[in-house]
C-alpha cells in the first residue's frame, strides 16, 4: 500500500486522505449508509488527471507530488494481504464487539449464579473446534490491573482461511440473526477469490532485486545496476558456465603427502592454542613469528 501511494504521489497510508480511489476522510470511513457506487463517482473518486492538479493546489486531499507513473486508478489493485488480513481483522472485531453486546444485554436480565458470558464462550469454542487456538481476554492496565477492554488473539493468515472457511455456517450460534442475515444478504462472507490480487509477483521482484542490490551491485545507482543486472542474465542465460576440468598432477601429493601437512599443521595449531590457554605469551609470539617467516 505504502507503494502504490508513493506511486501515485500521495500521503501516508495514516494521513486524512489515503485512500488510493476516493476522496473519502478518514473519519467517515466507517459510514455504511452511502449506496454501492457512491465512492466510484464524482466528486469522491480519484483520478489521475485530478491528482495531477490537485498536488499543486493547496487543498489537495493528500495529493502531495505528481504520480511517477500514468496508470489510471482504475487498474490498480491492492495485493491479497491487504484484503485477507485487515479485513478479516475488522470484520472478527465485528462480531466480538456484537458478542460482547449481546452477552452484557441479557447477562443484565440474569439473577445471581446464572452463567455469564454464553455468547463469548460459545464464540471462543467454535474458533478452538476450527483448531484455530484463539481467546479473549481483558487488556491490562499500566499498573497491572484489568481494565474492561477486550483484547483477542491476532490470527495469521492460513489462521483466517481456516476461519473463513469453518466460521461462516457457526456465526448464527454466536450473533444476533437478524445481523447474520445482513452478512449472508450482503455475501460478506469471503469465499477464497482473493488469490486474483496476489501481490506474490511484486514480492517475489523485490527479493530478487534487493539480492542484486546487495550481491552484485557497487550500490552507485541501485536502480540501473538491478535493471542491467537482470537484463544481462536474460541475455546469457543460455550460456552457462561450464565446469572447468582439473586433472591432478601430483598423485604422491593427493595420496600421501597432504594427510602428513594436515597431520603436521594440526599439532601446531594444537601446541599453539595450548601456549594461548596457558597464557605463555612470549613463547607464543615467537613461535608464530618463526612459523609466518618459514611459510
Ligand atoms: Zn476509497
Amino acid at each position: 500500500m505504502k507503494f502504490l501511494l508513493m506511486i501515485l504521489g500521495l500521503s501516508s497510508a495514516t494521513a486524512d486522505y489515503a485512500c488510493l480511489w476516493c476522496k473519502i476522510h478518514k473519519d467517515n470511513r466507517w459510514d455504511t449508509s452511502k449506496h454501492m457506487g457512491y465512492y466510484n463517482e464524482e466528486p469522491i473518486r480519484r483520478t489521475l488527471e485530478e491528482i495531477k492538479s490537485l498536488c499543486h493546489s493547496k487543498d489537495n486531499f493528500g495529493c502531495i507530488h505528481q504520480p511517477l507513473l500514468d496508470i489510471p486508478i482504475t487498474h490498480i489493485v491492492p495485493d491479497e494481504l491487504h484484503l485477507l488480513l485487515r479485513i478479516t481483522d475488522k470484520l472478527l472485531q465485528n462480531v466480538i464487539d456484537e458478542v460482547l453486546e449481546r452477552d452484557a444485554v441479557e447477562d443484565f436480565e440474569k439473577s445471581r449464579g446464572q452463567p455469564k458470558g454464553v455468547y463469548l464462550n460459545r464464540l471462543v469454542k467454535e474458533i478452538n473446534g476450527l483448531g484455530i487456538s484463539f481467546s479473549v481476554w481483558n487488556k491490562r492496565n499500566a499498573d497491572g490491573s484489568e481494565s474492561q477492554v477486550k483484547e483477542f488473539t491476532s490470527l495469521l493468515g492460513f489462521q483466517k482461511k481456516k476461519l473463513l472457511y469453518g466460521f461462516p455456517s457457526k456465526l448464527h450460534e454466536c450473533i444476533y440473526p437478524d445481523t447474520c442475515a445482513t452478512v449472508k444478504k450482503y455475501g460478506l462472507i469471503l469465499h477464497g477469490c482473493l488469490k486474483k490480487f496476489t501481490g506474490q509477483g511484486v514480492e517475489k521482484n523485490n527479493d530478487d532485486a534487493k539480492r542484486i542490490l546487495f550481491q552484485k551491485s557497487n550500490k552507485w545507482d541501485s536502480a540501473k545496476d538491478i535493471l542491467c543486472t537482470e537484463s544481462r542474465q536474460w541475455d546469457l542465460k543460455h550460456h552457462e558456465r561450464e565446469k572447468g576440468t582439473y586433472t591432478k598432477r601430483k598423485l604422491a601429493y593427493w595420496d600421501h603427502d597432504i594427510r602428513e601437512i594436515r597431520k603436521q599443521n594440526g599439532q601446531k595449531l594444537g601446541l599453539l592454542l595450548f601456549l594461548k590457554m596457558t597464557h605463555q605469551i612470549p613463547l607464543l609470539r615467537k613461535i608464530t613469528a618463526t612459523l609466518h617467516s618459514s611459510s
